[in-house]
């Protein structure tokens, strides 16, 4: 689906509208193509001292091949323009120490180049050795927050919180961030933890991994489907009997195998397994993409739109869920993926029956997370905003046109950036990475 009004935003007509009458301004989002790089632009890094983190950070960037400097004033006076401006703020030991934020930023964050990077790494604050340090590190979510609403021209500004010792296991995540993977994730606090260390080749980080993609016939489980077979996993795609084509027509661009059945048959757990070890050998990922919406305010809802949305959306997912671990046809190692909602977060008119069953999935990472930890299954969740698909196509104009332009990024996100974080959640590089819920809305305004 086209976004009429972005196009017409870069006409010179359009342009002067917007300058002339303060009209919303979706500035275009780059997405990563094969073979581009991490970051195609100069960083500057900055920090509050010299931390493990800091030095984890620099590391990386000296990996990717960024050209970065950490002299934020020489570059406030120069003509350079950032592509990313990433913050070690792990030192921050109290609230004396914020004051860094607005000396580093301030004078640079003007020069931050179009759909630049804003990145800030701090300790997670329920992990800080001090109540000094966690009051100092949860104030960074109110930063960032606020950044991300004042940047402007597709900028992002997201907050990575980690965990005491964890800092190797930043790389996947901060490669993530900071590149057009990440278009269309903005205002979010990402948590990583400690966890088996991982190398692997990123550029075919789920080589030799098999995945399953429910509803992977077309929109956003399409996307994934195509997404995690990119990074190299074999792809189990599933979708009801009815859209046996389309599933055919994913699976054979990306050579996987299919399975025809609908996730809330009594049976579809076993034959998901069954599928898996006999062909496959077993899953190392599952993503629970399948969904549906029977919008209803609950005075009008009927029975079968509330059991249809719960069963599809929610107890399918903690079902096939429970039966794949204790089977063991997922494997220890493996990553479980959600696809929660923002109406799970922020709740919607007439969407009682969606948003139970999509803040049900927030609660199944939450509460599986520790639990499954015991096997290094992770389990984490995205919640998408307004993405361009069938199902938003759907939504009457008015509505839809709202949808779109109410998040920092004034636009709806494509089902590519959905599935581009799946993949940084699927990624065993990411292996300190559980029990997140992140959403891709553009920093939506809703529910923040
Ligand atoms: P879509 O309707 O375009 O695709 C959903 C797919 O799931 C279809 O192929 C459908 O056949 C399949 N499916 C539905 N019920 C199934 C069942 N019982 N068994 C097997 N397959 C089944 O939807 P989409 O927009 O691509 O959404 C994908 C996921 O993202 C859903 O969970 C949805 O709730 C969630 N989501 C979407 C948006 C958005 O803006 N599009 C926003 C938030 C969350």
């Amino acid at each position: 689906m086209t976004d009429r009004y972005q196009t017409f935003t870069r006409t010179p007509l359009g342009q002067t509208l917007v300058k002339n009458l303060g009209l919303p301004d979706p500035a275009p989002l780059p997405r990563w193509t094969e073979g581009a790089p991490v970051i195609d632009g100069p960083v500057v890094f900055g920090a509050i001292g010299e931390t493990d983190t800091g030095k984890a950070i620099q590391a990386l960037l000296h990996d990717i091949g960024a050209s970065f400097s950490t002299a934020a004033e020489g570059v406030a006076s120069s003509e350079i323009r950032p592509k990313a401006l990433v913050f070690d703020a792990t030192g921050a030991s109290s609230t004396v120490d914020l004051s860094s934020l607005q000396r580093f930023f301030s004078p640079v964050i003007r020069q931050l180049a179009p759909a630049g990077r804003v990145i800030v790494v701090g300790r997670t604050p329920e992990l800080s050795s001090s109540t000094d340090q966690h009051v100092a590190q949860r104030a960074l979510e109110g930063f960032t927050r606020s950044l991300g609403k004042e940047v402007k021209r597709g900028a992002t500004v997201n907050l990575v919180y980690v965990a005491p010792d964890a800092h190797e296991q930043l790389d996947s995540t901060l490669r993530f961030f900071l590149s057009p993977k990440s278009a269309y994730v903005d205002g979010q606090v990402a948590r990583v933890g400690t966890g088996p260390l991982v190398s692997n080749d990123p550029s075919r980080p789920l080589a030799g991994r098999t995945a399953l993609v429910t509803g992977a016939a077309r929109g956003i489980g399409a996307a994934i489907a195509d997404t995690l077979a990119r990074d190299g996993a074999t792809v189990v795609g599933v979708d009801v009997p009815q859209n046996a084509d389309a599933l055919r027509k994913v699976i054979s661009r990306i050579g996987g195998t299919e399975l025809l059945l609908d996730v809330t048959a009594v049976d579809a757990a076993q034959r998901i397994a069954a599928h898996a070890q006999e062909r496959h050998g077993g899953l190392d990922i599952v993503v629970h993409n399948a969904g549906i919406t029977r919008d209803r305010r609950l005075v009008n809802m009927r029975t079968d739109a509330w059991d249809a949305v719960l069963d599809v959306n929610l107890r399918a997912p903690e079902r096939i869920t429970k039966h794949l671990v204790e089977s063991g046809a997922l494997r220890d190692g493996g990553s479980i993926i959600g696809v929660s909602s923002m109406a799970g977060i922020a709740g919607n008119n007439g969407q009682t029956n969606y948003a139970t069953s999509k803040a049900g999935v927030i609660g199944m990472v939450q509460a599986l997370a520790p639990v499954l930890a015991e096997r290094h299954i992770r389990i984490n969740a995205v919640a998408p905003g307004f993405i361009e698909t069938e199902m938003t196509a759907k939504v009457p104009f008015t509505i839809r046109e709202v949808g779109r332009r109410i998040n920092s990024l004034q636009q709806g996100g494509l089902p590519i950036d959905v599935a581009e974080t799946i993949a940084w959640f699927a990624d065993p590089a990411s292996a300190g990475v559980t029990g997140n819920v992140v959403r891709v809305c553009g920093q939506s305004m809703l529910g923040a």
